[in-house]
């Protein structure tokens, strides 16, 4: 391995991209690739290289680092990059990709010769750019010390949970905390929807929440509906295909979750109303026809 660590990141979205921009600012040779190109040649003024393919991207890295949509967006870009890929390299799998898409990412790893780490991260875009996600991480402890300057350089702090990336247990960690985070994101949009339909300022629903009621991410979220302020830190579209990925898990578990289900449906309804672009707080609108 060359003294400075080459990293390759595909899918530079919102949170690929600041991924790799903290990982060029923590001094990493850092490859990028993109489906829609403008997005990784857009990270070249801070110093990455943009490629033109998987294949092209990989080629060389140490670790490679996908952040795509969904786990067979990654299936298809890590086949593509196939023929790059040094066997023995690291792969940090950060798409949140539920249960069943890790053991599929897996057996391709094994497949390709690749060392799989499943890390999801906990944070959404402002985090991202400021480097403090929170990783959660599954994988062998032997690629842990080439892994501290990429996850340093993306996060505040990396929870390990077990050396076997392909059982999952950072995914399913992530789900767990996801089903939380979406809850709230309904709760709130449902409270101001329903303050809204029988005539309450909701400014007093949220000088009511004092105390243990408080909360700083609902805060976050009523102001973004009351200042009209839609603009995605995680899209509609995303945050629907991660309810879907819980109800899946929680139904091959055995667990009932009713909230999980009428959350998915309230974001399908979003983006069926015009709204999965924006971020997931647009769920307000499907409480109101359109
Ligand atoms: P995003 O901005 O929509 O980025 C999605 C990325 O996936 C883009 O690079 C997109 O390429 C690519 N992509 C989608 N479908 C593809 C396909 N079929 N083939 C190849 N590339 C494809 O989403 P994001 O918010 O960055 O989320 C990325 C991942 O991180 C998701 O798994 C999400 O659940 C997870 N995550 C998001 C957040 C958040 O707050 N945003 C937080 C934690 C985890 P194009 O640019 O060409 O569309």
């Amino acid at each position: 391995m060359a003294d400075q660590l080459t990293v390759a990141v595909l899918g530079t979205g919102i949170m690929g991209s600041a991924m790799a921009r903290n990982l060029c600012r923590a001094g990493l040779d850092v490859r990028v690739w993109n489906r829609t190109p403008e997005k990784a040649e857009a990270l070249t003024s801070d110093g990455a290289r943009a490629a033109q393919t998987p294949a092209e991207a990989v080629t060389g890295a140490d670790v490679v680092l996908t952040m795509l949509y969904d786990g067979p967006a990654a299936l298809e870009a890590m086949t593509a990059a196939g023929p790059g890929l040094r066997p023995g390299a690291i792969w940090v799998q950060s798409t949140t990709a539920g249960v069943e898409g890790i053991a599929q990412l897996s057996d391709l790893a094994r497949h390709l010769g690749l060392v799989f780490v499943d890390a999801p991260v906990l944070g959404t875009k402002g985090p991202a750019e400021s480097g403090e996600l929170l990783v959660l991480a599954a994988g062998p402890e032997d690629a842990r010390p080439t892994l501290g300057a990429v996850f340093d350089a993306i996060g505040r702090r990396t929870v390990w949970l077990g050396e076997d990336g392909s059982g999952a247990a950072a995914t399913r960690l992530k789900l767990v905390c996801n089903s939380w985070v979406l809850m709230l994101i309904h709760g709130t949009a449902e409270a101001v929807s329903l303050a809204k339909g029988l005539g309450v300022d909701p400014r007093y629903f949220l000088e009511a929440m004092t105390g243990p009621l408080d909360n700083g991410y609902m805060r976050l979220k009523a102001d973004a509906i009351l200042n009209d302020d839609y603009t995605p830190s995680f899209s509609v579209v995303t945050a629907a295909k991660d309810a879907r990925l819980i109800v899946e898990a929680a139904e091959a578990a055995g667990v009932h979750l009713d909230l999980a289900a009428a959350g998915a449906e309230r974001f399908r309804r979003a983006e069926a109303q015009g709204h999965g672009d924006e971020d997931m707080v647009a769920s307000y609108f499907a409480s109101f026809d359109n």
